[in-house]
């Protein structure tokens, strides 16, 4: 089968012919309709995440996936379209009960710790992980990570708050879609015009260019406005610098991106407003079930943008480049 491989860091994938996947007992193999491509799969191409995420080259990436199901399992029959769930844990640890496999100490990511969707199949260690869906698979396969995540990060915020949303990639677009379903108030702050045009398309009721710091910016187009929630999609120095002053008393502060950022907590500040910080990774099987209900009522979009297994490499180099409005979507 076609694939592309993750060789080396910094380089272009490969794309080459390897053999197909063999499946044993309790596992399903997926014929891949697309895989979406997310800025983890750059952060592991680049070698940001080398310290923290044990990525054993070669591998082939792609964890945001949907699939035909080639083999009967108990509750997947040949021929279902499915999203991958992609966080399989040891179901035993304390994460996994919860039904939060994505912090568990044995979790298995397809397209990070085993070959993933950027080929024409993939190996599904479970079908518990696999949540059924009908429709067209390019615009559904953004629901299993940005999407989930999207929908995770958002979905507990109380009917008309302030939000504030940092950053214009595609967790960004679909979670401000699921935040207009709440009737909130939402500001988008980003440096991408077109994006931030996109994103006053897709309902957003202020959007905020910056052109030099996040916190300056926004503080000096806000005045003494504050938000009840601030949501991080991007996560570097630049956006989380100074960010809890602009959170109201009871607020919350919720980070997604993963550039690596650090700062600063003024401890009174928080005890005062009565202020709280959280991280958010992904979500639960049962968010995706959620999701995709939502999506099925045409409720929110993925905006995603195709390209072809053999096109990978300009797809990275667009969506390092800042070219993709919504989600790149390799089709093999
Ligand atoms: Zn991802
Ligand atoms: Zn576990």
């Amino acid at each position: 089968m076609k694939a592309a491989i993750f060789k080396e860091i910094e380089k272009p994938l490969s794309i080459e012919n390897v053999k197909e996947p063999e499946i044993e007992q309790g596992e399903i193999l997926l014929k891949v309709l697309a895989s979406g491509l997310c800025h983890g799969d750059l952060h592991i191409i680049f070698g940001d995440w080398k310290t923290d995420v044990d990525v054993k080259t070669p591998i082939i990436l792609g964890h945001e996936i949907i699939g035909q199901v080639m083999n009967d399992g108990k509750n997947v029959k040949k021929g279902d379209n499915v999203l991958v769930y992609n966080a399989f844990g040891c179901n035993e640890c304390k994460y996994c009960k919860r039904g939060y496999p994505q912090y568990c100490d044995k979790v298995k990511i397809l397209g990070v710790h085993e070959n993933g969707g950027f080929a024409e199949y993939v190996k599904v260690p479970s079908e518990d992980n696999l949540v059924k869906v009908s429709g067209n698979p390019i615009d559904l396969a953004p629901l299993a990570d940005a999407g989930l995540t999207a929908y995770s990060s958002v979905k507990d915020i109380e009917e008309g708050s302030n939000v504030a949303l940092l950053g214009t990639g595609a967790v960004s677009m679909i979670a401000l879609q699921i935040l207009k379903l709440k009737n909130t108030k939402t500001t988008v702050v980003g440096r991408n015009y077109f994006k931030l045009s996109k994103m006053l398309e897709l309902g957003a009721d202020k959007v905020i260019v910056v052109k030099n710091n996040y916190s300056e910016d926004l503080s000096s187009k806000i005045g003494r406005e504050k938000f009840d929630y601030i949501i991080d999609y991007v996560g570097s120095n630049e956006t989380l610098k100074d960010v809890l002053w602009m959170i109201d008393r009871m607020g919350e502060l919720r980070i997604v991106g993963e550039f690596g950022g650090e700062f600063t907590v003024p401890e009174q500040l928080m005890v005062l407003r009565g202020l709280r910080i959280k991280g958010v990774l992904y979500g639960t099987k049962k968010d995706l079930e959620e999701l995709v209900k939502i999506f099925n009522e045409k409720k929110i979009k993925t905006l995603a943008v195709p390209y072809k297994l053999d096109e990978i490499n300009m797809a990275i180099d667009d969506l390092l480049n800042e070219r993709i409005i919504g989600r790149a979507v390799i089709i093999p």
